[in-house]
Parts: structure tokens; sequence; C-alpha cells
């Protein structure tokens, strides 16, 4: 070869190279100018469809929302294993497996096998984890994130498979599943046991500073509604956010939230619209203290997303059905007191928001968690 030949040869490979390693940069999960995914923030409107968002949004007579802020909004496909119409427990399987599921089943495959959820994933890559509802900590949605069981209604099984999962931080309701308890055990003492904070009630909330967290705020099956909760929701929000950030600079890397409205869905099945725009109302107050703590925290993707649509609502003109639902009258219909088969709202805030804009299966949103966390699939 002549020197000539040589030296161009050696211009292309290094070329090549520099590519090569340009291009692996380039499959990481985020932009390069963009920070990976430390934190995720999963939040969730249970029922929340597109005409309770228009209702809401018409409601506030354009005052500004916290999901307004979103960077990008997509749609979501709900459907599950066996039906065009989720319940809650297989979409939560949906969001936190990737997996679809049977209606009722928790985290485990149509043949009734576990299926591991990115709560989990994230706990093996050293991530904190927390949850944080207004339901029963039991109930579907929360349950689909660390439970695996082909019935949501073990309600026993369940809280006894929370004292395992190893969440570091849990706030809801459904307190009488661990303390009083067909098997004699007392779930509250084995929690105390492994060295976790026990809380009942919202103003011990700003006692606590560090360390593990187990708070059943209410003995029954739900919060109260809102407002009779009082700022329940949005506070124990940023308590837990203050908790996993803590833990984070300290013995952690990161950490994987879930919070859910979880009433929007119970007010909806009622038919009950104001209700449900208070509930909303609820659950915009968190989302913008997670959006908040983004903005201070590069690394930190916030997802807001419904499971499925709940009473089939819709909004007519005012001349149809009409009645006041606040400060401006609003015309409504629900078509049904159950869940609907229709595409829900997604919006995304943070770091990664971008890959979010799309028409997505609830499914898919796990493996892009996945992806730009860093995670197993
Ligand atoms: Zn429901």
């Amino acid at each position: 070869m002549s020197l000539m030949k040589h030296l161009r040869f050696t211009v292309i490979c290094i070329s090549a190279l520099l590519l090569g390693l340009l291009s692996t940069q380039h499959t990481g999960a985020t932009t390069p100018s963009e920070p990976a995914v430390r934190n995720i923030i999963f939040m969730v409107g249970d029922g929340m469809g597109f005409a309770h968002l228009t209702a809401f949004l018409l409601n506030k007579q354009n005052r500004p929302i916290a999901m307004e802020r979103a960077q990008a909004t997509g749609f979501v496909r709900t459907h599950s294993a066996n039906n065009r119409v989720t319940d809650s427990a297989a979409a939560s399987t949906a969001l936190a497996t990737g997996h679809k599921t049977k209606n009722r089943s928790i985290s485990v495959d149509t043949l009734g096998h576990p299926l591991e959820t990115i709560l989990e994933k994230a706990q093996q890559q050293a991530m904190g984890t927390g949850l944080v509802v207004t339901c029963d900590i039991t109930d579907a949605t929360p349950a689909g994130f660390y439970a695996h069981t082909p019935s949501r209604y073990e309600s026993e099984q369940i809280a006894a498979q929370l004292v395992d999962s190893k969440v570091d931080v849990w706030i809801g309701a459904g307190g009488k599943h661990f303390d009083r308890r067909s098997d004699g055990r007392n779930l509250l003492e084995e929690f105390r046991a492994k060295g976790y904070t026990l809380i009942t009630d919202t103003t011990a909330l700003d006692r606590v500073h560090a360390g593990r967290v187990a708070a059943p705020m209410a003995q029954g099956s739900n919060m109260p509604w809102h407002p009779e909760r009082g700022d329940y929701l949005p506070k124990a929000t940023a308590k837990t956010l203050e908790l996993l950030a803590q833990q984070s600079d300290s013995t952690k890397q990161g950490f994987f939230l879930l919070i859910e409205g979880s009433r929007i869905d119970h007010a909806a099945h009622k038919n009950d619209l104001k209700q449900i725009l208070e509930e909303m109302c609820d659950f915009d107050h968190a989302v913008g203290i997670a959006m908040d703590f983004a903005d201070q925290n590069p690394g930190t993707l916030v997802i807001i997303v419904a499971d499925h649509e709940t009473g089939g609502l819709t909004i007519n003109s005012n001349s149809d059905v009409h009645e006041e639902t606040g400060d401006k009258s609003l015309a409504y219909r629900f078509s049904t007191g159950d869940h609907t088969g229709c595409l829900v709202p997604l919006m995304a805030y943070g770091t990664g928001a971008s890959r979010f804009g799309h028409l997505l299966d609830n499914t898919q949103i796990h493996d892009l968690l996945c992806q730009l966390a860093g995670l197993e699939q």
C-alpha cells in the first residue's frame, strides 16, 4: 500500500471508529443533551378520560392548570387481554409490567404466572420506591406495582405482599387489612419491626424527614372525598418526594414513585361530575408539585395517564341537559356507570417527555420508561 493510500485508509478507519462511538452514544436512552432519567413520577388519574379533562378545563374558565404544562401529550389504548373494556387491575398490570392480562388479575399473566413490575425493576437498580394513593393501598392500581395475584379482591394477601415488597414509602387508606386480619398477623407491627416509621394522620407527616414510612391514613377502604380530606394528596406527594429525594442523596440512586388520584374513578362510577371535578382539582395540585420537583431536579420524568375512562362522559350543548358544576354551568351526559373502552390521555413532563407524544398501547409506557431509566425490560 502506498503512503497516500495508507493515510487515506487510516483516516477512513478513524472516521468509522468516531462515527461508531457517536452512534453508540445515540443509542442511549435520551438525547445527548438530556441527562438520563433518574427519577420517575408516575401519576394515574383513575378513570380520567378526555371528557373529564375537557370538563375540568371548561370549569376552570381558562385559569391555568398544572396538566397544561405538559411538554408532550399522547393517546393510550387500554383494552385488556380478555376485554375491550379494562378494569383497574388489568390496566395497572399493563402499566406496571408492559403485559396485557385478564381483568381482575394483579401483575400475573393470563395463566397466573407473576410478571415483574417496573417498581421491582427499579428496586433491583437500587432506586427508591413510593406509593401515594387516595384509595385503599391494596386496591388494584397500587397493587399492580408491588403485588402478584389472580384476584384483585384478595386484600389481605395483597397487604401481606406489601410488607415483603420493600417499598420505601407508602401512604393510603385500607389500614384494616393490616391490623384486623383473619390470620391474626399485625402487619403494621411487622412494618415497625422492619424499621418503618408508622404514620396515621397528615399532621404527623410534617414530623418525618428521613427513612422508610408506612402510612395507613384511614382504616376504611378510601380516604374521604375531596375537599373533606383536605390537602392530603398534595401534602403526601410533597412529603414522599422529600423522603425519596433525601434517600436518593444518601443510599439510593433515583426513585420510582406512583401517585394516584384514585377517586376520580369512584366519582365517575356514581356519574357525579361535580365530585369528579373536585377530585381532578386535587390531583392537579399534586401534578403541579411533581412538575415543580422535575424543574428543580433534572433527570426527573413525570408521566400523567389514566388507566381507563369511567362513565362514558361527554359534553353537550347547553340547550340539552343542564346542571351547575361550580361557578360555570356545563351540560354533560354519562353513558354508563362503568368503565369504557375509549382512548385515554397521557401527559409527560421533564426529562425524556418527548418520547411519549404518540398513540401508545398501555403496555408501551412501561417499555419506554424502562428504556429511559436503563431498567431491564
Ligand atoms: Zn373503576
